[in-house]
């Protein structure tokens, strides 16, 4: 990455990004198991990610944001009526992963597509189209003061830092899982792209058997989910880390941290968490403005100009 990109402290891309032009895939929805196309367009700086749909009248735009999310049962669905799309957040945690604030996505039902499960497809997408640095700067969200959110044994801290860092952790009572805890400081484009983006979505059969007798998850398969029944891994080919569960967990915070509209500074440690739990995060930090202040990218840039020609003065 181009010094170009960073601020005076070196903490973090300094201008706004889209993608270079207009991408598409198709694939099938994991709880409708219906085919749907997806076409990522860029958008002007400013503009956000929004979801559009196409195959309704409706055309509206539903912005990627906490306010617009009507369901979180077992995926993220934002927008209401014929304007919802469902199964937003591994496409949403790629964006936010790789640093793209603006996006519109247009899709032809009303779920995305879940690929193989993970967000690498949608990296590919995004890395096909490339990226495009825009000329406004990037406004950053920056913790102040540390917030926590506590459900029993599960909690959600998240401290201030001087760029995104993610401590994780998770506990299952499964031979193949058991406790695994990952640490990425920070939690940068390339190290999302490579230690985290492939993490695929698991499930336990148990509940799966459940979910497919409610109707649910029909576009599910071991080509889209790690499956675990009592005691180990089912899928043939297994895992692409041992630790793939937890991966995934980070996958989907930077989703859910995508729905704050901005990029976030700070240190996430989560201790057990999942959807539920990184939604109150967002949400917490929604009713707290006083623990954190949005960087103003204008002054720093200022400042590391005049920083720069002092450097040059000096030489
Ligand atoms: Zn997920």
């Amino acid at each position: 990455m181009p010094d170009l990109g960073r601020g005076p402290e070196g903490r973090g891309l300094v201008y706004q990004q889209t993608i270079a032009e207009k991408v598409s895939c198709t694939g099938v929805g994991l709880h409708s198991g219906a085919p749907t196309q997806l076409v990522l367009h860029p958008a002007r700086a400013g503009e956000g990610v929004s979801f559009v749909r196409t195959d309704t009248g409706s055309r509206a735009e539903t912005p990627a944001r906490a306010s617009e999310v009507t369901s979180t049962r077992l995926a993220t669905t934002l927008g209401r009526g014929d304007a919802s799309v469902r199964t937003v957040e591994h496409l949403l945690a790629a964006c936010y992963g790789l640093g793209i604030d603006n996006v519109r996505v247009e899709v032809d039902g009303p779920e995305l597509p879940v690929m193989d499960g993970s967000a690498a497809p949608f990296v590919y997408l995004i890395r096909s189209a490339g990226v495009f640095r825009q000329r406004a700067p990037r406004r950053v969200l920056r913790m102040r003061r540390p917030l926590e959110v506590r459900d029993g044994d599960r909690s959600v801290r998240i401290e201030p830092a001087r760029d995104f860092r993610v401590t994780y952790a998770v506990d299952f009572e499964h031979p193949a899982i058991r406790r695994q805890e990952i640490c990425l400081s920070p939690l940068d484009p390339a190290r999302f792209e490579r230690e985290i983006a492939a993490a695929r979505t698991f499930g336990f059969l148990q509940d799966v058997r459940a979910l497919w007798e409610a109707g649910l998850a029909r576009g599910g398969s071991l080509d889209n989910t790690v499956l675990l029944d009592e005691a180990r891994v089912v899928n043939p080919q297994g895992l692409r880390w041992p630790d793939e569960f937890v991966r995934h967990k980070v996958l989907d915070l930077c989703g859910d941290l995508a729905l704050l509209g901005m990029p976030i500074a700070g240190h996430v440690h989560v201790e057990r968490g999942g959807h539920a739990l990184h939604q109150q995060l967002v949400a917490a930090i929604l009713e707290r403005p006083e623990t954190w202040v949005i960087d103003d990218p204008d002054r720093s840039l200022a400042r590391g100009v005049s920083l720069a020609r002092l450097a040059a003065a000096r030489a």
